[in-house]
């Protein structure tokens, strides 16, 4: 699977100025972040990659905490997902991170 680099993020998600809530990077452009529960096997990769996005609930799934560590964290939490769980999008669901 091709990664982006980080300067091509930057570009990506300047497409995605209009969407209506979720994270921002250092531009102020806006993120939103899924995380597919049935394939979490809680490794714990992305609450240590982005401790303030993610946490482990009671089940052991991961989710959301409503803050963001901000893009490059982000990234390295998409990434060190084994199962691929979590992704990045624009408001109109758009994957932005990672790309094929
Ligand atoms: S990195 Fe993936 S498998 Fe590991 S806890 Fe996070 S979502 Fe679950």
């Amino acid at each position: 699977m091709e990664r982006l680099a980080t300067g091509d993020m930057g570009t990506l998600l300047a497409d995605c100025l209009s969407a209506p809530q979720a994270g921002r990077d250092a531009t102020g452009s806006r993120v939103f972040i899924r995380i597919d529960a049935d394939n979490c096997i809680a490794c714990g990769g992305c609450t240590s990659a982005a401790p303030q996005t993610f946490r482990l609930n009671e089940a052991l799934i991961a989710e959301l905490t409503g803050e963001h560590d901000g893009i490059p964290a982000l990234k390295a939490a998409v990434d060190s997902c084994p199962l691929f769980a979590i992704t990045l999008h624009c408001a109109d669901g758009t994957v932005i991170y990672p790309r094929d």
